[in-house]
């Protein structure tokens, strides 16, 4: 039997009702076109059919430092062979301002739980071949923030920087199709909360990616292509940086990729026409006006748009004003929340 197999994996969670039956592809889809028709519910996962995971002999004891600080917002289950990370992903700083190139996307909290939490391994194995975020893993998360806000490659759909295009707010984040927000760059501000005894990070491979100095204060010398080196026990880890890679630049650890992407991983599901480029667009504003209601202010040719959007269970009603005047609402319908 293929332990690897999200359905087999069932058999090895003990944690509450927690079970990965459907577990099904995510992607950032910020700047590309949507590999699933807007509307439809998910896209199909392609049967994961390999396994390169080491057996596992021993139990994970030490809990995953760094998420402990976001105790309020972000839930960890320990299980045998994976912690299962729990969020919104939706994150207590703000979002969105600053972001000059804009798809009209904004932040809408997903269901990252239950048979949909992030799976992060809890004894990770060096891999035989590494896999580069240059070249591969274009789709989806390839770390998780302490913060439970997934980080995707570096490297937008189209293989350009994210953050040098100016798509991503001052925390290193934007919105995708599924109005799922996450990082394209390490949230190197998390160091101020979690200090840089934690990480600020985990790749998901397993291995955690810590800030811009070592654990005791140290300079961060000799980072491979990975951006990830070896600690004096001889412990593999990542580091953030200001430049690229920003993140861990590929995967070192073992994983299963499936589809260009690590797989499984939580979905997240569009459940509205994709979001086009505003060009010219700078948003300037984001605040939560209440209760899972949230109002985005930008900036076009000198005139100010609005877009306010509240979620109530599945329902999402948005109210536009265009920088020229007209207004609009739209009411969808998510499906799978
Ligand atoms: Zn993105
Ligand atoms: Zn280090």
């Amino acid at each position: 039997m293929n332990h690897d197999h999200p359905l087999d994996r069932r058999a090895f969670l003990r944690v509450g009702s927690v079970g990965l039956g459907a577990v099904l592809l995510g992607a950032c889809r910020a700047s590309t076109p949507p590999v699933a028709a807007p509307g439809s519910s998910s896209t199909s996962a392609p049967s994961p059919t390999t396994s390169a995971a080491a057996p596992v002999t021993s139990s994970a004891t030490d809990g995953l430092p760094g998420f402990d600080e976001f105790a309020s917002t972000v839930r960890v289950l320990a299980d045998d062979e994976l912690w299962l990370v729990e969020s919104s992903g939706i994150p207590s700083h703000n979002m969105m301002v600053g972001i000059t190139s804009w798809q009209q996307q904004v932040p809408i909290p997903q269901p990252y739980s239950g048979a949909n939490a992030w799976q992060i391994p809890a004894r990770p194995t060096l891999a035989a071949t590494p896999i580069s975020a240059k070249t591969s893993l274009y789709r989806g998360a390839i770390a998780l923030a302490v913060n439970g806000v997934p980080i995707f490659n570096a490297l937008n759909n189209r293989g350009d920087d994210a953050y040098l295009a100016g798509e991503l707010d001052q925390w290193g984040g934007h919105s995708g199709r599924a109005d799922d927000y996450h990082y394209h760059i390490a949230p190197l501000h998390l160091q101020s909360i979690v200090g840089n005894t934690k990480p600020i990070a985990y790749a998901l491979d397993g291995f955690p990616l810590y800030g811009t100095t070592e654990p005791d204060g140290s300079a961060v010398t000799g980072l491979d292509e990975y951006n990830g080196h070896f600690d004096a026990p001889g412990r593999y880890h990542y580091h953030g940086t200001r430049t690229y890679p920003y993140i861990n630049g590929g995967l070192r650890g073992v994983v299963h990729v499936a589809g260009d992407q690590v797989d499984p991983q939580p979905v997240t599901r569009p459940f509205r026409p994709d979001g086009t480029a505003l060009g010219g667009a700078t948003i300037t504003a984001f605040k939560a006006t209440g209760q899972d209601a949230y109002r985005l202010e930008y900036s076009l040719a000198d005139h100010t748009g609005l877009v306010e959007y509240t979620i109530e269970g599945a329902a999402v009603r948005f109210v536009f004003t265009d920088p020229t005047g007209p207004v609009r609402t739209e009411t969808y319908t998510r499906t799978g929340t």
